[in-house]
């Protein structure tokens, strides 16, 4: 199922191993570096790209979630001159009073997450194929895939690998349920044992896997897509 010909590890699986290390989805974490990376960029010297610009009047200024995502990362950076999101966001009032309602294209922010999203499930199975030991990597790790990456790397893996995959995420959320029921049993005043750093962000590590971490592909999932497109034919059906 790989895509890769060649059996060697690649700077992918690296990084991805890296992002195993740290707590949360190690996909999503990438994903996140990777847009918040790509507006730092923009803001940093793409604000006059005509090609950019072109891009971001699609969607009259990316999508909601990128829009304050960008907003976060300007108040967050007091490096970043306000010039830039300024010159950006006059032109994009601009082309919403001269074009309007033409221009609600797609985020192409968006539409790269999800690109890189694919291109590094993809990668991490081959990574997972060319080294199975990446896995018991990941099952001594902190880190927890989250649902929606866990099944599509799921559906790249065949046979042993699918197997050990699903036997080690089953063992992760066994081990976060156990983690829960641990912290809430210790806040029971005759239990004098503290919590531990585990049990406490239990609950955080439960949402993670559930619902994914605060990245684009999450927040606009498919099934939202759909059930806005189905809404949308609705409304121009009369
Ligand atoms: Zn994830
Ligand atoms: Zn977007």
């Amino acid at each position: 199922m790989a895509r890769h010909t060649k059996k060697e590890k690649h700077a992918i699986c690296f990084e991805i191993q890296d992002a195993m290390k740290r707590t949360g989805c190690p996909i999503c974490s990438i994903l996140r570096d990777l847009e918040e990376d790509t507006i730092k960029y923009m803001l940093y010297s793409q604000v006059n790209d005509p090609a950019v610009r072109r891009k971001l009047r699609q969607s009259l200024g990316l999508c909601p979630y990128h829009a304050w995502l960008l907003a976060d990362i300007v108040r967050g950076n007091p490096e970043i001159d306000l010039l830039g999101p300024s010159i950006i966001y006059e032109d994009m009032l601009r082309t919403y009073l001269e074009e309007g309602k033409n221009s609600n294209g797609e985020c192409f922010l968006c539409a790269k997450t999800r690109e890189f999203e694919r291109i590094y499930i993809e990668e991490m199975a081959s990574c997972i194929e060319i080294d199975p030991t990446m896995l018991d990597e990941y099952s001594r790790s902190r880190s927890i895939l989250c649902r929606r990456h866990y099944e599509m790397l799921l559906n790249c893996l065949d046979g042993v690998l699918r197997a050990k995959l699903e036997e080690i995420q089953r063992g992760k959320l066994e081990r976060i349920i156990h983690n829960l029921s641990e912290y809430i049993r210790k806040q029971d005043y005759r239990v004098k044992e503290p919590p531990t750093y585990d049990e406490a962000r239990a609950w955080l590590d439960a949402i993670t896997f559930l619902k994914g971490e605060r990245i684009s592909t999450n927040i606009y999932s498919r099934e939202e897509a759909r059930v806005k497109h189905k809404r949308r034919r609705r409304l121009f059906s009369f």
